[in-house]
């Protein structure tokens, strides 16, 4: 298996491909992107790619490609945080190794995982090798925080950004390791956020149902909450860790909530689909606004619901105050505001 396996980074590989294709293969690189992104597979690969004397490499099968995917190939260096930082004394033997061990033909590779919690020596240690590098090492480093390398470092680097994936793109992807149901591939798609790692992490643990119902759950609190409980509950999902995930729930729903709405569709086939929903009705039956909410909700109050969501999210993403941003959503959603 070579390149092939890398989903939605054609521009990217291609690049890689050229300069191996051509030998000007850089001292260093940075693969940068979220965690998941898919960093370390391709870093394995670009490395199996540097050693391969196949055709087309990285061939996958050759005894190097082998060692390298396996980690025992001798040439092939991999270092990670121990802890929380990536410390001098992790560096100083395979400093040895890098100047002194004989490369026997093949190049030495030196992958650095989560570049940026290198301490200030180790990085330091790293740049003085990039001053003077060996003829053939190559330095990859892997990271979710680029900014936070040393500048020095990263100037001395060719950069390259794993893009978030494309819808299509991770159906794809998912059809390819498990057909799932239509609704369930979109619910998996829209909590991956584009990214393959977390989309593959949930489809083998099976999480997203949890994760749908943990959703609705929530939905059923905001639509049955009193306004004064609005608050509190603004306060826990400002402290939850996936708050992202559970906002993408959130949108995937009142999207089909709008769509029904819209083609007249009866909101029952939502709830087939979305099981866990059938829980809002049963247990908001006493509330009328909250029936209301749910069933009877008007196309305009929907439609400004769905606005709130991805402005929300997109807040979100920003250097925003999260609980206020959230109070805002809560009270839009509501009609209040
Ligand atoms: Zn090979």
């Amino acid at each position: 298996m070579g390149f092939e396996q890398i989903v939605g980074q054609n521009l990217l590989v291609r690049a890689l491909e050229r300069s191996l294709r051509s030998g000007e293969v850089s001292h260093a690189y940075l693969f940068a992107g979220p965690q998941g992104s898919g960093k370390k597979t391709l870093a394995f690969l670009f490395a199996q790619a540097l050693n391969c004397p196949g055709e087309n490499p990285p061939c996958g099968e050759c005894l190097s490609c082998r060692k390298t995917r396996s980690g025992n190939h001798p040439n092939v260096f991999y270092v990670k945080p121990q802890g929380s930082s990536i410390k001098i004394e992790q560096l100083r033997e395979l400093k040895e190794k890098l100047f002194y061990l004989p490369t026997e033909g093949f190049k030495k590779i030196c992958i650095i995982d989560d570049a940026d919690t290198l301490t200030l020596p180790a990085g330091n240690s790293i740049l003085k090798i990039l001053e003077e590098p060996p003829e053939d090492l190559v330095f990859l480093l892997l990271s979710s925080r680029p900014q936070a390398l040393l500048q020095t470092i990263l100037s001395r680097c060719i950069h390259f950004y794993l893009r978030p994936l494309a819808d299509q793109e991770m159906a794809a992807l998912l059809e390819s390791k498990k057909p799932l149901p239509p609704a369930e591939r979109e619910l998996l798609i829209s909590l991956a956020g584009g990214n393959p790692g977390r989309a593959l992490q949930m489809l083998t643990q099976g999480s997203r149902q949890e994760k749908l119902e943990e959703a609705c759950e929530l939905l059923r609190r905001m639509e049955c909450s009193s306004e004064a409980e609005l608050f509190s509950l603004a306060e826990e999902l400002t402290r939850r860790d996936d708050l992202q995930e559970i906002i993408a729930v959130f949108v995937l729903i009142f999207r089909q909530r709008l769509h029904c709405r819209i083609n007249g569709v009866p909101e029952d086939v939502l709830l087939e689909m979305f099981k866990p929903l059938n829980k809002i009705d049963s247990s908001c039956a006493g509330a009328s606004e909250a029936k209301t909410l749910t069933k009877k909700s008007s196309l305009l109050r929907l439609e400004k619901t769905c606005r709130a969501l991805l402005h929300l999210q997109n807040e979100l993403l920003g250097n925003v105050n999260r609980r206020l941003a959230l109070e805002v959503f809560l009270l839009t959603m509501r009609g209040v505001v």
